[in-house]
């Protein structure tokens, strides 16, 4: 109920805004005819800017705001939906010029529309993002500060762990040794859940990892916070949680780019040191056909990284409390 409300709250904060922006654009169609006959190039561009933003960006952005995250392939109906309800010419391949005048209009109000694909099926996101913070302190008006605690706590085990997965009984023990306020096991328990109902955490089998949606989210503050333990992708060079690494030299690579990468080779090597690679290659599904490969590969089969990683993750943690 109160997700519903902070998410009502939150759409009308934006919807007025786009109201506004409404205006001046339909007052400008009025004036299209004159403006066009003499007219420098620049001019004509910003005129086009401005009449851009119209009624189906403003669906689009609501509806988008009310899932969080959607997957490209309900994106792109959902782009085609509000042209044709709003009577605005489509143009199926025109989406992420639909988007970019939305995050034109979203840089004052500090959101982003941003897509990546997803680590575990390799489809491709959009997520609406705030970009006023880069901390897990976005978080704040969700949730109270002995809860953003536990949620630092997991984000540490999950980055330092070897599969990207932290399990649900060490996260549990942490609740009872927050510095803020003490969580009972059952409080700590139900926290769990609605960082996975919020698209924050993703839970597979007693073990949490992050959603992509925090990804898209934390991206700043995980390259920030943890500069020497964030493992990055050998071939996209975006971070990564769930991956394959070279047991030779130890480069990371995602999974749905692993599948990319060695497709139709007989004999994989590294990209980077060029030994055999020791892993599966992801058994890939393509469902989205404009979005990456998506991996079938459980988190079972992912691959195992250094030891030395999880030993150097814990000094540095106790370091930085
Ligand atoms: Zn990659
Ligand atoms: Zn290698």
């Amino acid at each position: 109920m109160a997700e519903e409300l902070r998410a009502c709250a939150e759409q009308e904060r934006l919807s007025l805004y786009f109201a506004r922006l409404l205006i001046p654009a339909r007052e400008a169609e009025n004036k299209e005819g004159a403006h066009n006959l003499n007219c420098s190039s620049e001019s004509r561009t910003a005129f086009h800017w401005k009449m851009a933003m119209n009624d189906s960006h403003r669906r689009f952005i609501q509806v988008l705001m009310s899932h969080g995250i959607m997957e490209a392939s309900a994106v792109r109906k959902l782009h085609r939906h509000c042209c044709e309800i709003h009577k605005v010419h489509y143009v199926h391949d025109k989406l992420d010029d639909f988007i970019d005048v939305l995050n034109k209009h979203l840089k004052p109000v500090f959101m982003e529309i941003r897509k990546r694909f997803g680590e575990d099926d390799g489809k491709r996101y959009y997520a609406l993002v705030n970009t006023a913070e880069n901390d897990v302190a976005k978080m704040a008006t969700d949730y109270a500060e002995n809860e953003l605690e536990l949620f630092r706590k997991a984000l540490d085990l999950i980055i330092v762990s070897t599969s990207g997965f932290a399990s649900s009984t060490y996260i549990l023990n942490l609740a009872d040794n927050l510095q803020n306020k003490k969580m009972k096991k059952k409080e700590a328990e139900q926290l769990l859940q609605r960082f996975v109902q919020d698209k924050w955490l993703i839970e597979r089998d007693g073990e949490y990892t992050l959603h992509t949606r925090c990804l898209m989210e934390m991206e700043h503050y995980m390259r920030n916070n943890y500069p020497d333990l964030m493992k990055i992708c050998n071939i996209c060079r975006d971070i990564t949680i769930q991956s394959q690494a070279c047991v030779v030299c130890g480069i990371y690579i995602h999974l749905p780019c692993v599948e990319k990468y060695f497709k139709g080779h007989a004999e994989p090597r590294c990209p980077h040191c060029s030994e055999p690679w020791a892993h599966e290659i992801p058994d890939l599904n393509q469902a989205d056909s404009q979005s990456s490969p998506i991996p079938s590969t459980s988190k079972n089969g992912q691959v195992q990284t250094q030891e030395r990683r999880l030993s150097k993750t814990q000094s540095n943690l106790r370091s930085r409390r």
